[in-house]
């Protein structure tokens, strides 16, 4: 008989009741030490006093009107996101995959309305993630994700990772936007390269391409600047965010020029739920706490320290881990044995991890995790290493 609840995950035997900081505790008191964080999206930890205070004192006052009226949340936090970034305007939705459909849908916009109907493909690279809705799987294009799923949406061009030459060959007046995460996260924290990240920049700069910029997982303080693609120095036309804006509640965004927006008017685009007062008032909380010098500081300066302890971590360990790579508090590590044996071994030693492809674990702790916190997660990844070469 089918489980009540529709069985698309296969779950870690865990139940927790509730969350302090970088820690998940379960009914009996058992404490994990928390490295996954709801993959990167309690970007201030679990229970943040900050993040509970603006949802309850929201949820006291109003909860959900719809676009049909004004939204005060809505305009402080896009407000907030134009002054911080490239972008001038904001469209709110619900998670990351609504975030790609809007992206798609506003960049052939762009082109239909200079009329160019025709100029509809994107270009997007193989090892991304874009999420789960028919644009998303589309985006991606894995068979792991689109088998079975009928016909796809289409307009797609997915070209391997890294490869350049096949990019400039691809490239043309057709092109109506590159899609790509500045650091892959389902990937197996692949981070593009600051070089590659220009030359993409002048690639569609030169053919007048669209850039999208799928920062889901890898913004909002998460790789130490508030944006990925910031340490490259380059700025996309449209970007796409998700996880870490809500630190838990259920908010996405894409953020955009006006330029690459001038498409989207009146009743192009919509959605109930998405920018609702509960959803911006948590982002606007969010941001604030970590939209200054001083937290992102500090997240570079716990990035060394994490990456330095990870290094050693791997040379005591050098049967069961490879190498560690990433930015920020986005790390992978590449491991020898099979990855999920040593997510698993982690859940033994009360440390949560989470798995991605390329045989890597990922660490996206809370941007909170401190000194201590830090030292507790490697000392509890060496015991799991441990367990894994002994078995
Ligand atoms: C998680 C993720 C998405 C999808 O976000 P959902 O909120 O699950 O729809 C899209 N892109 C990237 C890079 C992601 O990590």
């Amino acid at each position: 008989m089918i489980a009540s609840v529709l069985p698309t995950y296969s779950r870690a035997p865990m139940t927790f009741v509730k969350g302090e900081g970088s820690w998940l505790i379960e009914a009996d008191g058992r404490r994990f030490l928390d490295l996954g964080a709801g993959i990167a999206v309690n970007a201030l930890g679990h229970a943040h006093p900050a993040l509970v205070k603006a949802l309850a004192d929201q949820a006291g006052a109003l909860w959900h009107t719809s676009n049909l009226y004004h939204i005060p949340q809505q305009q402080i936090l896009a407000d907030k996101l134009v002054d911080a970034t490239f972008a001038d305007t904001v469209f709110f939705t619900n998670s990351g995959t609504e975030a790609c459909e809007l992206a798609v849908k506003m960049a052939r916009k762009y082109w239909y309305d200079k009329g160019q109907e025709d100029r509809v493909e994107i270009i997007t690279f193989d090892g991304s993630f874009h999420g789960r809705s028919s644009a998303g799987i589309a985006a991606a294009g894995s068979e792991k994700m689109t088998k079975g799923f009928g016909p796809l949406l289409g307009g797609f061009t997915h070209l391997t990772f890294g490869d350049h030459d096949a990019l400039t060959a691809a490239a043309s007046n057709k092109t109506a936007a590159i899609m790509v995460e500045p650091v892959q996260g389902e990937g197996g924290i692949r981070p593009l390269p600051d070089q590659c990240l220009k030359g993409l920049r002048d690639l569609c700069d030169e053919h007048g391409i669209l850039l999208i910029l799928d920062e889901v997982q890898c913004g909002v303080g998460r790789t130490g600047k508030l944006f990925a693609h910031e340490w490259a120095g380059v700025e996309p036309d449209i970007m796409m965010v998700a996880k870490g804006i809500g630190g838990g509640f259920p908010l996405g965004a894409v953020l955009a020029t006006e330029d690459a927006a001038s498409g989207m008017t009146a009743g192009t685009h919509g959605s109930t739920y998405g920018g609702n007062p509960l959803g911006c008032a948590v982002g606007c909380a969010v941001l604030d706490e970590i939209n200054t010098p001083e937290f992102l500081a500090e997240v570079n300066r716990k990035s060394g320290l994490l990456r330095q302890k990870l290094e050693g971590l791997i040379a005591s360990n050098p049967d069961v881990f490879e190498s560690v790579r990433g930015a920020g508090m986005m790390m992978g590590v590449k491991c020898k044995v099979t990855n999920i044996d040593v997510v698993n071994a982690g859940y033994d030693a009360d440390v949560l991890t989470v798995p991605a492809a390329d045989n890597v674990i990922r660490l996206l702790p809370a941007l909170t995790i401190t000194d201590e916190e830090i030292g507790e997660a490697v000392a509890r990844l060496d015991q799991a290493a441990k367990a894994v070469a002994k078995a």
